[in-house]
């Protein structure tokens, strides 16, 4: 893809130009922002607009058919590497960060850069961050490196430092709406709107959300939240079944999680919200806002807040791949004794 082809980045593809044209592009970058949100298509639109051997003359990318942007798309291009953390792994292998280093430091082959994105950069480790540290202190001229991470905060400090940060802030919903209707994910505008309301941004997220299944559990997860006959090892089922429908892909799984906790976290925002004297927030249906209003009348906002916490505590966690069967379980139980707990005290 190239920038031409994105919407919503043109600040930041602006950015890159200037700093281009002002020779004062940086060896390294740290990508952050929400996952879904376009950071690694950015990055490679990026590496292609810095390797593309023939660039349009008016604005800085790429031409899309030059052998360069061919070779970055086939994954062949000898100065462009993207590697990402291997599926069946946790944390990257050193060998791994050896071979980037290594990557980085030999002169272009064709281009004026050599380009490696990592993706997954939320998982390096302290083994990792120190193998990086005289790279990133003495950078091989010519040499760009991208990391793709969801926050400056799962950085240690070594790498954090000498990094520039690039953030990457959740799309626009009309963005998000016009993608879906383009990828033909969904059948009217209304339903496009609805679940761009819900995306956060995000379009993996918004992807997700165009799957019926989706909205089965989420109805389910509502149900069984604000009933109070609530049992943490159902609910906990409930979670487990939906992020494993995902299959094997570790990555789908999180990403499944992450959509299981935002319903909780919405849900509990919206009853928040009621008790404040709010409305609830637009994009719920309307069995949902009965039940949100429910859940508002029955628990007090401690005990909400209280689970908000666990739902951002369980976020944390999937974010820092522990084990998700854990995550959810440990959560639904916070869930449950909170929320059933004071249902059962508002009805005695
Ligand atoms: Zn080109």
């Amino acid at each position: 893809m190239s920038f031409r082809d994105l919407r919503g980045r043109e600040d930041l593809q602006r950015h890159f130009s200037q700093a281009l044209r002002a020779k004062r592009l940086a060896h390294a970058y740290l990508f952050v922002g929400p996952e879904g949100v376009g950071k690694r298509t950015f990055a490679v639109a990026l590496a292609r607009a810095l390797l593309c051997e023939n660039p349009p003359q008016d604005t800085f990318d790429a031409c899309d058919n030059c052998p360069a942007c061919r070779w970055v798309d086939a994954g062949t291009h000898p100065d462009f590497r993207y590697i990402a953390l291997p599926p069946d792994k946790h944390e990257f292998p050193i060998e791994l960060i050896h071979e980037v280093i290594r990557l980085l430091g030999v002169k272009p082959a064709r281009g004026r850069f050599r380009v490696v994105v990592l993706d997954d950069a939320d998982t390096l480790n302290e083994e990792s961050a120190n193998a990086f540290l005289k790279t990133l202190e003495e950078p091989p001229p010519a040499s760009v490196l991208i990391l793709l991470g969801t926050s400056p905060d799962y950085q240690l400090p070594t790498i954090r430092s000498r990094c520039q940060v690039v953030r990457f802030a959740p799309l626009g919903p009309e963005i998000v709406a016009d993608w879906l209707r383009r990828e033909g994910l969904v059948k009217s505008q209304a339903e496009a709107l609805r679940i761009a309301q819900l995306a956060q941004g995000s379009l993996k997220r918004a992807q997700l959300l165009a799957q019926p299944e989706v909205w089965t559990l989420r109805q389910k997860l509502y149900e069984l939240l604000h009933a109070g006959a609530m049992d943490a090892v159902s609910l906990a089922q409930e979670m487990q079944r939906f992020v494993e429908s995902a299959g094997q892909n570790s990555a789908q799984q999180r990403q499944r999680a992450h959509l299981v906790v935002g319903f909780v976290v919405e849900l509990l925002r919206n009853a928040l919200a009621v008790q404040a004297g709010n409305e609830p927030g637009r994009e719920l249906a309307a069995a949902e806002v009965s039940q949100v209003r429910r859940l508002a009348e029955r628990v007090p906002a401690n005990q909400l807040l209280q689970a908000l916490d666990r739902c951002l505590l369980a976020d944390y966690h999937i974010d820092r791949r522990l084990q998700l069967a854990l995550i959810l379980e440990a959560l639904a139980d916070s869930l449950s004794t909170l929320v059933t707990a004071a249902i059962s005290a508002s009805v005695s």
